[in-house]
């Protein structure tokens, strides 16, 4: 498909609003991003006129539902080249695809002792679960350090993966700095030791291609409100064999086969890992978010975000009065900066007023904050609907700050 920015901006009914009578900038896409039409129309859809429980009745609708949820499942596990369908769990979102893991491969796999690897660069949903199993079990959380620009200082890994280590869970992009971590090197170091990794792919998924065969990795999460499709659905990757060989996260109908007050059985996968009732708007809004993505096409995606990002970049160090935080050679989708002197709550204000939306604070990852002295940081992240022209918007914007506090 022909990359048509214009015609991209008209499909999704937000990006046409005005914010306290300016037209709207969204910068905010690391948070969640807009949605098309056809995803509005999709779930809009489901309730008129499909509207009923899945897996549970003899009825046509339901029938039917189950088969479009089912179908979703199919095609999410197409979209990140899953081995099998039944790999792909779906949950409400990032944060709790890795509690799934933290809860159920640390109930079955985490020993007095051991260790646990994240990454000095890990959003709270990628730190708290592991502190808590941790807690749990008496075991001990490991933290691969990174550097100045953002990057992750590889050369401890030797002595962090060890025979003590049990799992590995790295973001794949930071949401915060914007670094693309070098995951596939840091899987193969792992697997070397046959420690199985996480991937906290919540900011990855929604701006390249993912291969999760390719990658080798044992896991992989993401949410659909920041690709494009409704709050409340996400996604947990995981290997066959870890799936099967780790307990129930939570417990409920679907996924038992057989209930006695003596005894109950699992059911198999995927569904012992989905109790109750799902979110089944949110799976086909998520199919048709995926649809309309790689009708785009994530090529096109990618390169006009990544001249997004570089524009932005150049554009906010010309004025000479910002700072870059996050440097790393390989980086996506977000833009983070301060402005010496001004508050970053006291900036973001300033371009609210302005309709520019953009994050302020420490972005769920309090530890990245702390590590460059600081307590609050600017994001501007940027999703393929984006147009420099709402950069120069932006950059004028900033002039007017500095002017007002500077
Ligand atoms: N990991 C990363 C890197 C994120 O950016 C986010 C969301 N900001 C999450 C995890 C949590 O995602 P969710 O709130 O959709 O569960």
């Amino acid at each position: 498909m022909d990359f048509n920015l214009k015609k991209i901006r008209a499909d999704f009914p937000l990006l046409t609003c005005e914010v306290r009578g300016k037209p709207l900038i969204y910068f905010d896409n690391a948070a969640t991003t807009q949605k098309p039409k056809a995803v509005i129309e999709r779930e809009k859809r489901y309730y008129e006129e499909e509207n009923a429980n899945i897996h549970r009745a003899a009825h046509f609708l339901a029938n039917e539902a189950t088969t479009f949820y089912e179908e979703g499942r199919k095609r999410i596990a197409e979209f990140i080249k899953a081995k099998h369908p039944h790999e792909i769990i779906f949950t409400r979102g990032t944060t709790e695809s890795i509690n799934l893991v933290a809860s159920s491969f640390t109930e079955r796999f985490l020993r007095k002792n051991d260790e646990v690897v994240i990454t000095a660069m890990e959003h709270h949903a990628n730190i708290v679960p592991w502190q808590m199993a941790c807690a749990r079990k008496k075991a001990h959380l490991k933290v691969i350090p990174m550097n100045e620009k953002g990057e992750l200082r590889l050369e401890t890994l030797p002595e962090l993966f060890n025979q003590k280590t049990r799992i590995v869970a790295i973001t794949h992009v930071s949401n915060v700095l914007g670094t693309v971590n070098p995951i596939k090197e840091i899987i193969e170091k792992a697997h070397l030791r046959n420690i199985p990794v996480l991937i906290d792919g919540a900011q990855s998924a929604p701006h390249q291609k993912v291969d999760v065969q390719e990658l080798d990795c044992d896991f992989f999460s993401f949410s659909g409100h920041k690709m494009y499709a409704p709050m409340g659905v996400g996604v947990l990757y995981g290997k066959e064999r870890w799936l099967n060989e780790i307990p129930p996260y939570q417990g409920g109908g679907e996924m038992i086969k057989k209930v006695s007050f003596a005894k109950t059985t699992y059911n198999e996968l995927p569904y012992k890992f989905e109790a109750g009732t799902p979110n089944v708007p949110g799976v086909l809004g998520l199919h048709t978010a995926i649809d309309y993505l790689e009708n785009i096409g994530f090529d096109n995606i990618s390169q006009h975000e990544k001249e997004l990002c570089h524009y932005a970049e150049k554009q906010l160090l010309a004025l000479g009065f910002v700072k870059l935080i996050g440097t790393a050679q390989q980086k996506t989708g977000v833009v983070s900066f301060i402005i010496e002197g001004i508050h970053p709550y006291d900036a973001g204000t300033v371009l609210d007023h302005l309709g520019i939306a953009i994050r302020t604070g420490h972005h769920c990852a309090e530890p990245v904050a702390d590590f460059f002295g600081l307590t609050s940081i600017m994001r501007a992240s940027f999703a393929f609907y984006n147009t420099k022209e709402e950069i120069d918007i932006f950059i004028s914007a900033l002039k007017k700050v500095k002017k007002m506090f500077g």
